[in-house]
Formats: structure tokens, C-alpha cells, sequence
């Protein structure tokens, strides 16, 4: 039972860069992605940043050194596998919010890495919770990581400045547990507080399954002859459902077509040829985690992330593709991060990029009125009315995030 467990839940790893999120996940699942030789699975941990971790227990022992991610105990006994739990590592230099945000969308808590040698917040670790915040995601735990690097005093100091900074947001009540990731201390702690704060959802077997497509590919090697081809693959994570092998499935909003000028959006139906998560090949996957779908399609038609920002289900039971839509407008107060200045009212004509789920799309605004607006969008989506849409205006030279939309139907 070493760590073949499908993870069963997606915790992120937020905050400012260099504070240690990328080091924190090395810590807990020892070998970080490169354990899994596959080209694909590779491919999709890098990009995304995803990491399995399996928590264990010592039954000998007591809270909470009985938490481990070791097979062997500190007493000699062995431990037993808790659950698999799936991190999702912000990339902290990438100030695209986009990217978190959309990983976001497929977060059921975060860990949130504070750094205990320096001044609180940082400016991503102010922007990071406010994502936390607006898209709701409440399930926190506070990391204030290399406290082997400050005084009883300075740490101390740091943890008032981070319980002053999470007052009045989503991470109020959130645990802040002193750990360095990098001379493995406090980790059982640390295990403690996410095994108490962020619970595995309770899942729906019967839900109709939905997958996020964050990535595809075509796996073939140059000059693979056509009756060699493996089918395109794609890579991302089921928010419902169970896929099995030998399903039918549609993707929406599937691929695009030039028809006389003019670009069309046909959806595509396939059958999954083989299913892959938490590193090992599966006939039936459940939610958590990167999942891997092998389909029966044309290689050509997944090459390069073609594919990306789909959702994937049974044929039929798809939601809708919007070429525009309108949405309800929450503005944040200001900007946060550096720059910090107001946020004014969206105005008609300008461009917005949006994310919704794993899909970022550029639009225009055709119209907007207080506390809504209507876009035109480059690229449609697919999504259910209701669903939540992280929205950016480009301020200097980068995205920015500036609200949360809520899709109208
Ligand atoms: P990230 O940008 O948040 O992913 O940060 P990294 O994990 O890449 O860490 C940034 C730097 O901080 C690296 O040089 C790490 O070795 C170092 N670091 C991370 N955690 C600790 C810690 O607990 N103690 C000390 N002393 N250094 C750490
Ligand atoms: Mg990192």
C-alpha cells in the first residue's frame, strides 16, 4: 500500500514566493512528481504543479506524533495509510492570477505558506487569500514556515501579524501552525490541522461525472505510423462523479471549425480507452487528484493543450456553451498586491479576461451596468449558469484580478 492510493482530495499550496510552498510539498510526499515516469502524467504535474502526498497514521502513538508520511514509525512500528491527498502548487512566480484561479476551481482547501522572516502580508500572500475569499474556499490551514530561521520572540511577533492580517477574511479561524519545511519540523502538526480543517467532500457516486480538461496531448512519437497511433490524451480533474473505461463521453465545448469565415465550436463525442490517477492506471476513477483519460480520438485533435479548458461528461449532460454571456459583478475594494489602487466600475468596450473553471477566456464588454455586465467572448465556454468566473482587467503591464463574477442564465 505505498502510495498507490488515488487522492481523494485537492488541497492548494498558496502564498508568496520563496516562502517555501514548493519545498512544504516536497516534505510531505517525499519524492515530489518525478516518481511517475509517464510522458503525460509529467506533463500535466509540471504545468499545474501537482503533487501526491499519502498521510499515515501510528497507532502506537499519540496525537499528533502519530501522524507521518513515512511507511516506518519512530518506534520501529509501521504506520498505516490514512488517505491520498492530492497538493496543487501555485506557481508563485507566475503573476498571472489565472493560473492559480483556475487551479483554484478544483481546490477543496488550501494551505496557506506564510514565511516567519518577514513582515506579513507579502504581496502575494494578501492576494492569494483574497482569491481564497472570493472564490469561497474556507477550508484553511496556515503554514508559518522557516521558523528555524527566526528567535522564540521574532516568531512569535510574526504569528500576531498573521492572526491581525486574517481577521475579518476567510481564513480567520483558520490554524496557524509553526513548521519548517525545510528541516522537517512540525510536519505531524501540520498533518493534524489539514486532516481536522480540510475533510475529503462527501461525493455523489451517482452525480453525473464532470471533468475539468486542464491539459491535452497527443503521446504518439514523430513518425508513429497510423495504425500505432495511441489516441489523444487528456489531463485534468473530475469535480463529480466516477469515470470508467469503455465510457462514452462528450467534450464541450469541443473543437473548432472554420466554416466560410466564420469559427463554430462543434462539441466531440469519444469513448475513454484507458483511465490513469495518482500515477497508476485505473478502470474506474472517482474524484481527486490528476486524472489521466486516454480516448479513442484523432491524436491530432489533443495535440499541444488543444483541448484545454473543456469539460468533459456523458453526452447530454453537458451545460451550456456561451459565445457571451452576462454576469453579476462583485468589484473588489482595491487591487491588491503592490500597486494597491481602486478598482473603477467596468465600462463598456473594455476587455476583461475571465476564468471559469480551468477555461481562461479574453472578452469584450457590450455592455455594463452596475453590478453586471454583458461580455462577447473570443473563445466560448461551456459552464452551468450560476458558476463562478475569477474576472481580470489588465492594469500596467499584467492581468489583474478586480472581482468575481457569477454566471447569469
Ligand atoms: P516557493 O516559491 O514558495 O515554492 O518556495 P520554495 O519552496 O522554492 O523555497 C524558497 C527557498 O526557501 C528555498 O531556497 C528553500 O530551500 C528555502 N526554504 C523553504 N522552506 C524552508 C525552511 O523551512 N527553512 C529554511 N531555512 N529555508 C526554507
Ligand atoms: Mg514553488
Amino acid at each position: 500500500m505505498a502510495g498507490n492510493r488515488q487522492p481523494e482530495v485537492n488541497i492548494g499550496l498558496v502564498g508568496h514566493v520563496d516562502h517555501g510552498k514548493t519545498t512544504l510539498v516536497q516534505a510531505l510526499s517525499g519524492s515530489w512528481t518525478d516518481q511517475h515516469s509517464e510522458e503525460m502524467k509529467r506533463g500535466i504535474s509540471i504545468r499545474l504543479g501537482y503533487a501526491d502526498a499519502t498521510f499515515r497514521e501510528c497507532p502506537e502513538l499519540d496525537e499528533p506524533e502519530k501522524y507521518t508520511v513515512e511507511e516506518e514509525c519512530s518506534d520501529g512500528s509501521e504506520s498505516e495509510p490514512l488517505r491520498t491527498v492530492s497538493f496543487v502548487d501555485a506557481p508563485g512566480h507566475e503573476t498571472l492570477m489565472a493560473t492559480m484561479l483556475s487551479g483554484a476551481s478544483l481546490m477543496d482547501g488550501a494551505v496557506l505558506v506564510v514565511s516567519a522572516n518577514a513582515p506579513v502580508p507579502q504581496p502575494q500572500t494578501e492576494e492569494h487569500l483574497m482569491a481564497l475569499d472570493i472564490i469561497g474556499i474556507d477550508n484553511i490551514v496556515i503554514a508559518q514556515n522557516k521558523v528555524d530561521l527566526v528567535s522564540a520572540d521574532q516568531a512569535r511577533q510574526n504569528y500576531e501579524e498573521i492572526q491581525e492580517f486574517v481577521a475579518g477574511t476567510v481564513a480567520e479561524d483558520a490554524p496557524v501552525v509553526p513548521v519548517s519545511a525545510g528541516q522537517e519540523v512540525n510536519l505531524d502538526l501540520l498533518i493534524a490541522a489539514i486532516e481536522e480543517e480540510i475533510p475529503t467532500p462527501e461525493r455523489d457516486p451517482d452525480a453525473d461525472p464532470r471533468m475539468h480538461v486542464a491539459r491535452s496531448f497527443d503521446i504518439n512519437k514523430p513518425g508513429t505510423t497510423a495504425a500505432d497511433l495511441t489516441g489523444g490524451v487528456l489531463g485534468g480533474s473530475l469535480v463529480a462523479g466516477e469515470l470508467e473505461v469503455g465510457d462514452e463521453i462528450e467534450i464541450r465545448p469541443g473543437r473548432e471549425v472554420e466554416e466560410g469565415g466564420q469559427t463554430e465550436y462543434v462539441p466531440i463525442q469519444t469513448t475513454i480507452r484507458s483511465l490513469q490517477a495518482g500515477g497508476e492506471n485505473a478502470d474506474t476513477v472517482t474524484p481527486g487528484g490528476l486524472l489521466g483519460v486516454g480516448t479513442a480520438l484523432d491524436p491530432s485533435l489533443t495535440k499541444g493543450d488543444a483541448l484545454a479548458g473543456r469539460i468533459a461528461g456523458p453526452p447530454g449532460s453537458l451545460p451550456p456553451t456561451w459565445q457571451s454571456f452576462t454576469m453579476d459583478v462583485d468589484l473588489l475594494e482595491r487591487v491588491v498586491g503592490d500597486e494597491g489602487g481602486e478598482i473603477d466600475e467596468i465600462s463598456t468596450g473594455e476587455p476583461l479576461m475571465m476564468t471559469v473553471g480551468t477555461a481562461t477566456t479574453v472578452g469584450a464588454v457590450t455592455s455594463a451596468r452596475e453590478g453586471e455586465c454583458e461580455v462577447s467572448l473570443k473563445r466560448p465556454v461551456s459552464a452551468e449558469p450560476g458558476a463562478k468566473i475569477a474576472i481580470n482587467r489588465r492594469i500596467g503591464a499584467r492581468w489583474r484580478l478586480i472581482g468575481l463574477g457569477t454566471l447569469q442564465d
